[in-house]
């Protein structure tokens, strides 16, 4: 089937018609503010409420809030999170603190920033902060290993703290300020 085609007009064969509308797009759009952002120079300042990535907090006491119950592994769609627990031989790294893991890992390029890790969380350690821009020269450097996660997640100032409850508590019983609290308890 032959498609018979429109023969154009003479202003249409002219194109400065077409010419001229376009500049005139072009000259209101110079004139008005820009709406582009210069990134990375500007960073786009993320809403309230906003779920980046997730990292791990410290207490106000700059006490490390995850006791390495696992939990957050265990729920992960991707299974980005790798916890090694404290074995036999690792002491808790503070005097009250049931546990702490021996080494956590969140592998930033499997997060999907899904919040589920900090909805999961009995012990408020794990938040999902406003970073939205992670970059890295290697899949090994996007990794993030404890001491970075600590290092990004900072001290939660409003932190619930277990452990000193249990310590008050010992205290007030008179069996001294660190006994033996390592029972896999998880109650507030
Ligand atoms: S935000 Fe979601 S995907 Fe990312 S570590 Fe937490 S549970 Fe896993
Ligand atoms: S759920 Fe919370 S306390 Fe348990 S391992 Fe994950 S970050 Fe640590």
């Amino acid at each position: 089937m032959i498609v018979k085609r429109k023969a154009l007009s003479f202003w249409e064969r002219l194109y400065l018609p077409a010419l001229l509308s376009g500049l005139k797009v072009t000259i209101g759009h110079f004139f008005r503010k820009s709406v582009t952002m210069q990134y990375p120079e500007e960073k786009w300042v993320v809403p309230e409420g906003y779920r980046g990535a997730p990292y791990l907090v410290k207490d106000q006491e700059d006490r490390t809030k995850c006791v390495s119950c696992q939990l957050c592994e265990f729920v992960c769609p991707p299974k980005a999170i790798m916890i090694t627990p404290p074995g036999p031989a690792s002491a808790p790294e503070t005097g009250n603190v049931e546990k702490a893991p021996l080494e956590f890992e969140i592998n930033m390029l499997r997060c999907i920033f899904c919040g589920y890790c900090q909805e999961v969380c009995p012990e408020e350690a794990i938040f999902l902060m406003k970073d939205y821009s992670l970059t890295g020269t290697s899949r090994a450097e996007m990794i993030y290993d404890k001491e970075k996660l600590l290092a990004l997640g900072g001290v939660h100032q409003d932190s619930i703290q277990k452990w000193k409850r249990k310590q008050d508590e010992a205290e007030i019983q008179g069996v001294g300020a660190h006994p033996v609290v390592n029972h896999g308890s998880t109650d507030k």
